[in-house]
């Protein structure tokens, strides 16, 4: 995909209204934010735009309270950790109802630099239906709109697109860029062997990715739950492993494609198996692939896992989206925490899709090891399948 989209370097923002959807979805305990990454990922371009002189009216989503003002879903938090961020004042128009006349005015007496926060753009019902009113609404405030939710891009809701149709300016931030040129240079462009790490626990939500990146990559690794479908299309026992019958055939299809396109296809050659799904079931490894009646792989066998950190070794550009086992139970981590490590120790680009995996790397301590971790579960998944993004095709073309 060749990105032609405008960017907030294209535009002149001083002076100017200008609304920037960011991705504040961050987690909350207790009213307390507990991971600021997002936060962080959004720095660049609000920094950008208060230093140019823009007057800087934030939006975002958090949770999903459904279309109702739900209190302890309110964007008052991130206000406020913002400001300890950036070092600025960033005033929370606590509005239930996210624009009004009360809004309105707050942002027609700002002056340039000046940051405002618009309440949760959820407690709207109309957001997630991509409303006209709520867009326009939206749309109302500002001279110019900016995404930089790259989180939320594969959703055409008001405050990604609707908001566009209202906007004769619609550009991108750092964000989203930083995104876009990652896992797209990796996806249409890499520097081969081109290596694809796909788990997680379940075929069906992979399937439009295994057949995307089959096209373009040298190896692709399967772990996780979903590599017992894999398995059992290949005749081997499974025990009482995750399985998706429906998908076995698919499974069946997909290796044929992988073997005549002469891609190297890396399934697990052992696991680590137990008789229940719990984090103080007794993990036992098996000899080979097959897995006795009784009991469920887990996560990956060591033998496995050294196989799977080879090929990752000779990669020049890597990808990963789905934790090896179950990496939750420190019993059944291990070969999440091989497949880490081995990336992290690669000469290349490494790419980690988001969601899960994004999780395991930065729980398992090798964030700052990768290239590229992605803030998308979602959206870096369709990415993947090789999808457009509603919320980045909405914008300006250069
Ligand atoms: P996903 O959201 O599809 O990336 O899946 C991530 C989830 O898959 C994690 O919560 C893992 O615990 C789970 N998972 C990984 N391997 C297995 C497995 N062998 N059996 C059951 N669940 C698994």
């Amino acid at each position: 995909m060749k990105f032609n989209k405008k960017t907030v370097e294209d535009i002149e923002v001083k002076g100017k209204k200008v609304l920037v959807r960011c991705d504040f979805n961050v987690p909350l305990k207790d009213g307390e934010i507990t991971d600021t990454n997002r936060l962080s990922g959004a720095m660049p371009t609000i920094n950008y735009l208060v230093k140019k002189g823009a007057k800087v009216i934030l939006c975002s989503h958090l949770g999903k309270p459904s279309g109702e003002a739900k209190p302890e879903l309110s964007l008052a938090p991130v206000a406020k950790k913002l400001s300890e961020m950036l070092g600025e004042v960033v005033v929370f128009a606590a509005d239930p109802n996210v624009v009004s006349d009360k809004v309105r005015l707050a942002v027609s007496e700002m002056q340039n630099g000046d940051i405002i926060l618009l309440e949760n753009t959820r407690y709207r019902k109309e957001e997630t239906k991509n409303s006209e009113n709520f867009s326009k609404e939206l749309a109302s405030l500002a001279d110019i709109f900016v995404n930089d939710a790259f989180g939320t891009a594969h959703r055409a809701h008001c405050s990604t697109v609707g908001v566009t149709q209202f906007l004769e300016t619609s550009v991108c931030g750092y964000l989203i860029q930083k995104e876009l040129k990652f896992l797209g240079e990796a996806v249409e462009n890499p520097v081969r062997p081109f290596v694809a790490i796909l788990g997680g626990a379940k075929v069906t939500d992979k399937i439009d990715v295994i057949a995307n990146l089959l096209e373009k990559v040298d190896t692709l690794i399967i772990g996780g739950g979903m590599a017992y479908t894999f398995l059992k299309a290949g005749g081997y026992s499974i025990g009482s492993s995750l399985v998706e019958e429906d998908k076995v055939e698919y499974a069946k299809d997909m290796m044929q494609r992988a073997q005549a396109k002469g891609v190297k296809f890396l399934l697990p050659v052992d696991h680590i198996v137990a008789d229940k799904f719990s984090a103080d079931a007794e993990p036992v490894v098996t000899e080979n692939q097959n897995i006795p009646d009784g009991y469920m792989g887990l996560d990956i066998g060591p033998k496995t896992a050294a196989m799977y950190s080879a090929a990752i070794s000779i990669g020049k550009t890597i990808i990963w989206n789905g934790p090896m086992g179950v990496f939750e139970f420190a019993n059944f981590a291990k070969g999440t925490i091989a497949v880490a490590k081995a990336m992290s120790d690669v000469d290349g680009t490494t790419v980690i899709g988001g969601g899960d995996s994004a999780a395991a790397v930065n729980q398992l301590g090798f964030g700052d090891k990768m290239t590229h971790i992605s803030t998308g579960g979602g959206a870096s998944l369709e990415f993947l399948e090789g999808k457009l993004l509603p919320g980045i095709e909405a914008l300006t073309d250069k």
